[in-house]
């Protein structure tokens, strides 16, 4: 049939739903709630919040906010609904979720071109047919299976333990220095040096600090992680653990000590322990702390992590999590416009794809939706100049060199430098916002699915 499909009614799926129905083709969007519950939602409305009631922040120099603002000019349906139920939230775009989500479900079901099925889809679809998955964190088990046997098990993520993630401009790097270990590779990592005091009081606070509550069904999976403790959990286990796993300090040297071959020098100034960071994007704006996954809650891990020396000021894109989280490893498997590279007519949206965040969701619903429509219509699919915000990420997800890909929200270290450097903080973000506005206008005129000129 000329039918599309979207498998999913989350954040991703009804907006990528809409902006397929909105050009003018019919979709079908299948749904498995209330037939089947996931562990994290708890209503039969579309796009529904499962935790925070927040978008993130409105102001377009925030990342979050810019990302809303590129999604208002686009035309994304599920950013005028939440504007249109926002509450007051001191800065950000939070909504009255029931109001919001409600209106969603009414919007999609009403839509003549709309047809909405409650069941659970178990089938990945086939070549002939497009389609968008749009699943999210907790897709059901056996779609997964079949997402498993279709990109191999070891391109599909089921358990996310990540580390911090912080911006490359915000570390000191007058303290902190670059080197690997035995000045093997090429200066790989960006070393954080600690004394034997720093590190006993570092260690201190990481075990009176706070932790998140894992969700029962995540106990269960967290089972499969022994080998991938929290950072936490290895200072709990012995005063030397951590400096025996990822704070090791051997063979880790900044020139700026001295001669490493003065052996009165080494024994002076060597470090007790050493934190690495680890580049995560292709240009070195995006630095993870190697071996940090964590359960803190996140405020304890900005204020304990900003305790390492050269990380005072770190500004934190990603916090570490250990959840449960169902995602593809996107670099070896989709483009920049959510395709998948081995089956064109599959495109794939939302957390499932590697963003996080809710507006991140949104974004890829509209993209994929769109991209299904434009292949619907025989025109050539979108991808988004990666000066935007929406481009980045999915460029990002696309061509993140993958050791080891990790989820990613929408933050300023993923667009391009700018041109000029801007010192303020503000300021600077002020000027990726403009930038990114002013790249995206070619994109936000109407009609532009059937203007083949805006192709990229
Ligand atoms: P979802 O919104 O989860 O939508 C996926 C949909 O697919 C669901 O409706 C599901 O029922 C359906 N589905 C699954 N399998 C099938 C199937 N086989 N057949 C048919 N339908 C199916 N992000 C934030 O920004 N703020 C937060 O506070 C926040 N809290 C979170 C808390 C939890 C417990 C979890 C798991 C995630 C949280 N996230 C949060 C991340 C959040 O899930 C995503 O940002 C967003 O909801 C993902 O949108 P999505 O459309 O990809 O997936």
């Amino acid at each position: 049939s000329s039918e599309l499909l979207v498998i999913g009614a989350g954040l991703a799926g009804t907006e990528a739903a809409w902006q397929i129905a909105q050009a003018g083709l019919a979709v079908r969007l299948v749904e498995m709630r209330p037939v089947r519950r996931s562990p994290a939602h708890h209503s039969s409305e579309f796009g529904e919040l499962v935790c925070s009631n927040s978008f993130g922040a409105l102001s377009s120099d925030r990342a979050a906010g810019l990302l809303q603002e590129e999604l208002r000019r686009l035309g994304s349906m599920v950013i005028r609904t939440a504007d249109a139920h926002a509450v007051p939230a001191g800065g950000a775009l939070a909504v009255d979720r029931g109001r919001y989500s409600a209106a969603l479900t009414a919007a999609l079901e009403q839509h003549p071109l709309v047809t909405v099925e409650r069941r659970e889809h178990t089938e990945l679809p086939g070549p002939g047919e497009i389609a968008v998955l749009a699943t999210g964190p907790l897709t059901s088990e056996p779609l997964a299976e079949q997402l498993r046997e279709f990109t191999g098990r070891a391109d599909c993520h089921f358990f996310d333990a990540a580390s911090p993630i912080v911006e490359g401009e915000s570390i000191d790097l007058g303290v902190a220095f670059r080197a690997s270990r035995y000045d093997k590779g090429d200066a790989d990592y960006i070393n954080c040096p600690m004394n034997r005091e720093q590190f006993l009081a570092f260690r201190q606070e990481l075990l009176s600090a706070e932790q998140a509550e894992l969700k029962d069904f995540e106990k269960e999976s967290a089972h499969f992680f022994e080998g991938c403790l929290p950072i936490e959990e290895l200072a709990r286990r012995g005063e030397d653990t951590m400096r025996y796993g990822p704070l090791k300090p051997i063979g880790l040297w900044d020139p700026r000590w001295g001669d490493v071959n003065d052996r009165d020098v080494r024994r002076a100034k060597r470090a007790y322990a050493v934190v690495q960071l680890r580049q995560e994007d292709k240009d070195g704006r995006l630095w993870n702390l190697v071996g940090f996954q964590t359960n803190l809650k996140w405020g304890e891990q900005k204020r304990v992590l900003r305790l390492i020396p050269g990380l005072e000021n770190a500004e934190f894109v990603r916090f570490g999590v250990m959840h449960r989280n169902t995602f593809l490893e996107s670099p070896q498997l989709l483009d920049a416009t959510l395709q998948f590279r081995q089956r064109p007519s599959l495109l794939a949206a939302g957390q499932i794809t590697g963003t996080e965040g809710y507006a991140a969701a949104v974004a890829g619903g509209w993209l994929a939706g769109t991209n299904a429509a434009r292949l619907a219509l025989g025109l050539e699919p979108l991808s988004l100049p990666k000066t935007t915000m929406l481009g980045a990420l999915s460029h990002f997800i696309a061509e993140a060199p993958s050791k080891k890909f990790q989820p990613m929200p929408p933050n300023f270290g993923l667009l391009p430098e700018l041109a000029e450097r801007v010192r303020e903080k503000r300021a600077r973000y002020g000027a990726y916002r403009d930038r990114s506005l002013a790249d995206l206008e070619p994109f936000t005129r109407p009609l532009q699915l059937h203007d083949d000129s805006a192709a990229a």
